[in-house]
């Protein structure tokens, strides 16, 4: 039986410590399984964190393990893969990582695992993709992080220039968890005031904030050029994601999701707002995207589903 609040973690690297880590402080997980394909560094991490529980939000079992372990749990989450290196983009890595996560996926079913997987391993929309293909499980249970960190950034970024508690900054980035994404800005608010006529009062202009986008874009790659990895800021969205999983909370949260339609394309994954619970994702939300933003939408799922056609098909039906 499906155990309430367990979550299994393929992949001990930056990533996905950074996530589990967070639960200490957080609480929320019941139980915690470590695997990596480097068991040894499993085992050294979960001790690491084991010895935190002490100071810990809430007592947890935190293991390392096998497979066998997604069979009972509620959601997996997939940070494991090759890391981008300096100058090298998300996509670059697709091919390398795409092996990777099609066998750890296979592992994964071969246990029973009946929940929810969540995705982190990049390029996200495309590895999400490839987990719902090889999984068989329903797209509304194969999520991928997308642009929950692009869109931590944007808001974080936007709060330092306006001035403004970053709770309430509603921006959001769409599109592929990369080079191709955009803001949707006529959809951006203050609190409750649309971010246009807010700039208009202030006397500031949009062109700053698209200074603040390409800030936004380039975030990994300044990151990973000074400490080689960026993992902090990921943790916490996947920890965050992960929440409202297991308090079903039915957050919207802009996330890589199964398109069937709702922005005029399918069969693809890429970054959308939805909301999502216990169950995994309910509903894209749908917005009017005007003339501008859907062919930027349409240009970052056209770079997506050609990849998919170039280099994911061959390998799932290899
Ligand atoms: P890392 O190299 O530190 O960790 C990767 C881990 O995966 C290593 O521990 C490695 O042993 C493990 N691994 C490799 N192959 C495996 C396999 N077959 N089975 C099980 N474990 C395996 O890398 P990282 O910095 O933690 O990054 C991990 C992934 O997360 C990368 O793809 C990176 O690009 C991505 N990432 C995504 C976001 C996002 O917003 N979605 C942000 C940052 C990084």
């Amino acid at each position: 039986m499906k155990k309430d609040r367990k979550l299994v973690l393929v992949g001990t690297g930056f990533v996905g410590m950074s996530m589990a880590y967070t639960f200490l402080s957080t609480g929320g997980v019941d139980e915690l399984v470590l695997i990596d394909v480097d068991t040894e560094k499993a085992i050294g991490e979960t001790m690491d964190l084991q010895h935190g529980l002490p100071y810990a939000r809430n007592n947890m079992i935190i293991k390392a393990g096998g497979y066998e372990e997604c069979a009972n749990a509620e959601v997996v989450v997939i940070t494991a893969g090759t890391a981008q290196k300096p100058g090298q983009t998300r996509l670059d890595m697709t091919a390398t990582n795409a092996k990777i996560i099609k066998s750890i996926t296979e592992s994964i079913m071969e246990s029973g695992f009946d929940g929810i997987i969540v995705v982190a391993s990049n390029p996200v929309d495309i590895m999400s993709y490839v987990v719902q293909k090889v999984s068989g499980l329903p797209e509304s249970r194969v999520i991928g992080s997308g642009t929950l960190l692009d869109t931590a950034r944007l808001r974080y970024l936007m709060s330092e220039y306006l001035g403004i508690a970053p709770s309430n900054i509603h921006a959001l980035i769409m599109g592929e968890h990369g080079d191709s994404s955009f803001v949707p800005w006529t959809h951006a608010y203050i609190g409750t005031k649309n971010l246009l006529d807010y700039l208009d009062e202030e006397g500031r202009e949009l062109s700053d904030l698209h200074e603040i986008y390409h800030q936004v874009q380039q975030a990994a790659y300044e990151i990973i050029n000074r400490k080689k990895s960026t993992y902090y800021g990921i943790g916490l969205a996947l920890n965050r994601l992960v929440q409202a999983i297991f308090n079903d909370e039915n957050a919207i949260l802009t996330l890589s999701v199964a398109q069937n339609g709702e922005y005029g394309h399918s069969d693809l994954y890429t970054g959308v707002p939805a909301l999502i619970n216990h169950e995994g994702i309910q509903k894209i939300i749908k917005l009017p995207l005007n003339e501008v933003d859907q062919a930027k939408f349409d240009q970052s799922a056209n770079t997506l589903k050609e990849i998919i056609e170039t280099i994911i098909n061959p390998i799932l039906n290899s």
